[in-house]
């Protein structure tokens, strides 16, 4: 499992090798340590997360999730509140959860506009939407045509977002309306400080941001080791940039014990 496609990715497995005890492990949840499922409050992780990340706590510097929901929820839902030292970046960085307590930035000034303004917009059965106090996630998993529901709505929540001053994201059949400014690489690069390596896994269009902080991290000389987390839905753009290609969250769970044994 432990074998990088990409020279780069070689590199960084063995910073992180040489030099655990300085390096960063960062995880997006869904998809990557939990199963997508048709109802996001029941997708619970993979068999064996707390234990790895429990193990890996004690190995590498830092241990995080990078997540668009919220960090509180994620942490309730995984039960990781017992994996020492974890930080949990929530909606894309604008929530920070560790040792139990959760600080995060106010909600963004367009939000409760946008709030009001969008139930009429969605006219089509199955269409749901996910209010996570700092930001609106329309689903459309459960519609007739979820991707042609997608693609109906794209133009009419971009314009939303637009008058709203909010930004709008896509994701594994979802749009979510969020504040501008804050996105998973971002966020990763919080968690990075005269780092020796980090790994990063995940496996939707917003870990692409992640992808690039830990690209441009390299330019400055930190290893890094890029990991996707694949399934039918994985987008190319992830998958081809990535160092290593896992079969979904098993695979993630997998690399991880595998590398917990290594460290
Ligand atoms: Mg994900």
């Amino acid at each position: 499992m432990l074998d990088p496609v990409t020279p780069a990715g070689r590199l960084g497995l063995a910073a992180l090798r040489r030099d655990p005890r300085h390096a960063v492990v960062a995880l997006d949840y869904d998809g990557t340590l939990a199963p997508i499922v048709s109802r996001p409050e029941e997708a619970v992780p993979q068999v064996g997360t707390v234990e790895v990340l429990t193990a890996l706590a004690g190995r590498v510097g830092r241990i995080a999730l990078v997540t668009g929901r919220p960090a509180d929820v994620v942490v309730a839902l995984a039960g990781l509140a017992p994996v020492p030292g974890l930080v949990v970046l929530g909606q894309y960085g604008v929530q920070r959860w560790q040792a139990g307590s959760l600080a995060e930035q106010p909600p963004a000034p367009g939000l409760a506009e946008a709030r009001r303004a969008l139930p009429s917009l969605l006219d089509e059965p199955g269409v749901q939407v996910e209010d996570k106090g700092l930001s609106l996630v329309v689903h459309t998993r459960q519609a007739d045509d979820p991707v042609g529901a997608l693609a109906r709505l794209h133009p009419v929540l971009s314009a939303l977002a637009a008058r709203t001053g909010l930004q709008l994201t896509p994701g594994r059949l979802v749009l979510e309306l969020r504040p501008r400014g804050y996105d998973k690489g971002r966020a990763l690069r919080t968690l990075v400080d005269g780092s020796s390596a980090v790994l990063f896994a995940g496996d939707d269009l917003g870990d692409l941001a992640a992808f690039d902080t830990v690209d441009a991290l390299r330019e400055e000389g930190t290893e890094g080791l890029l990991v996707c987390s694949d399934s039918e839905e994985a987008p190319e753009a992830l998958r081809s940039r990535a160092d290593l290609v896992v079969p979904g969250p098993p695979g993630v769970v997998q690399l991880l014990n595998d590398l917990a044994g290594e460290l």
